[in-house]
């Protein structure tokens, strides 16, 4: 079967990398454009301790952290180790012990049909800033030792390079859709007319321009996200956990910097700048909680746009009145978690293949005015 995979971010790569591990014959289209939200993220892989309620989308995130682990060990036998992704553990922020306590109730609840969450431990101030050193001193903390990070970038390569190995291909340039009474039949990618029996859309939060000639809005957003990265001299910071203080805001490390973030800007629109604004806040709530970055570098700032589709809940599945075509998106907040997994049940939906979401939950009719 020949399958085009439109959108080569972490959602596209993953799914590119599992059709091409199923003997597929894959083609990969990605326009490289400025602001891809996999390429500015790094991010948290630890859903268990959200209170958001929507059981859903909690399904998708918790399938995500799950699948992480065993993905790697595939990636390892492909022989790409160079993932950026470490389970180092997450330490959830509070000043108030029973809020501590509150939480650590919560993720021991969760830990029940979750049991990859790992440990769950209650550290007093001393033992939290002992485990993150900028810490300023009144935070105590919840330890989850399932808890990742992961480099979006990193990630992404590993997939594609991956996929590569397995015999797919990947071009880069804008494609559009080919399509003859309601079926789609391959795609045009810069004028270049291809044939494929299957075309996948993981185009991010541009979904809406490539599905636009075929008579459908789809209802996706870009909410703008910036985040910095930081470097303190002469500190090995490769293995402290991820810090997720009470605000809306996350610290995570990698060998050689320390990522603060993100903003959350839903009136941008695709603004790629880096804003005054965006990096005083940012630096605002980072200093609060940590004060010991404050003598960091400042290496840089990324934007990256995370793509939200109708009530925050991602959406997979074919496209209604179409024949040939599937599409996943809006993975929002939560991308790096549930991209892999959700790239995997695309793969399977793309080959005929039974998935393993129920995918009423996630009807793409729902995204479609
Ligand atoms: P994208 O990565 O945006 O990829 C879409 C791709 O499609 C782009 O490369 C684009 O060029 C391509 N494309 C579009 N149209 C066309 C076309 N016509 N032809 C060819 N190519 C096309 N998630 C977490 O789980 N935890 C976190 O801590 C976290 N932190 C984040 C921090 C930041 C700063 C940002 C921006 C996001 C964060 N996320 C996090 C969310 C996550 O990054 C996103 O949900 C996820 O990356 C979305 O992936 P995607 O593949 O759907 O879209």
């Amino acid at each position: 079967k020949k399958i085009v995979v439109i959108g080569a971010g972490i959602l596209g790569a993953s799914t590119a990398y599992h059709l091409a591990k199923s003997g597929a014959e894959v083609l990969v289209v990605d326009r490289q454009d400025r602001g891809q939200a996999t390429d500015a993220a790094a991010g948290i892989v630890c859903p268990w301790l959200s209170q958001r309620r929507n059981k859903a989308w909690y399904k998708l995130a918790k399938g995500g952290a799950r699948y992480y682990p065993e993905l790697i060990g595939q990636l390892e036998e492909d022989c790409e180790s160079d993932t950026g992704y470490n389970q180092v553990g997450t330490l959830s922020l509070h000043a108030e012990p029973e809020k501590l306590k509150k939480m650590a109730e919560r993720a021991m609840k969760r830990r029940e049909d979750a049991p990859e969450i790992g440990e769950i431990t209650i550290l007093s101030p001393e033992e939290t800033k002992k485990r993150f050193p900028p810490l300023s001193d009144e935070y105590g903390s919840v330890f989850v030792s399932g808890g990742a990070r992961v480099n979006g970038r990193a990630m992404r390569n590993a997939l594609v390079r991956a996929a590569v190995k397995l015999g797919a291909k990947i071009l880069h340039g804008n494609a559009a859709i080919l399509h003859k009474n309601n079926v789609v039949v391959g795609v045009s990618i810069e004028g270049e007319e291809l044939l494929a029996d299957e075309v996948i859309v993981t185009a991010g939060a541009w979904a809406n321009e490539i599905l636009k000639p075929l008579g459908i809005t789809f209802k996706v957003t870009p909410q703008k996200a910036q985040i910095i990265h930081l470097q303190l001299p002469e500190t090995a910071t490769d293995s402290w956990p991820v810090v997720m203080p009470p605000t809306n805001q996350y610290i995570l490390t990698f060998d050689d910097r320390v990522v603060v973030g993100a903003t959350h800007e839903d009136e941008a629109g695709f603004d790629p700048r880096v804003t005054a604004g965006g990096v005083h806040e940012i630096l605002t709530k980072a200093l609060t909680v940590a004060p010991g970055l404050s003598e960091g570098t400042l290496l840089e700032t990324r934007v990256g746009f995370r793509p939200f589709t109708p009530g925050f809940l991602p959406v997979i599945g074919p496209l209604p009145n179409y024949k040939k075509i599937w599409i996943s998106n809006g993975l929002g907040a939560s991308g790096l978690t549930s991209g892999p997994y959700l790239g995997r049940e695309l793969a399977k939906l793309a080959l005929g293949k039974p998935s393993e979401l129920d995918l009423s939950d996630y009807d793409v009719a729902g995204a479609i005015e």
